[in-house]
């Protein structure tokens, strides 16, 4: 898994909101869940 913004192949897991999962990305510490993914 990467980051959709920088696309570093680092990313941590950061707890759940509603119910999804929440990333956050190592190098530009962005949040974003596995749902945005599709969507940018
Ligand atoms: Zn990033």
């Amino acid at each position: 898994m990467q980051c959709l913004y920088c696309n570093y192949p680092d990313v941590r897991k950061n707890g759940k909101r509603r119910g999804k999962q929440n990333y956050i990305c190592v190098n530009c510490d962005r949040y974003y869940t596995k749902t945005n993914l599709k969507k940018f």
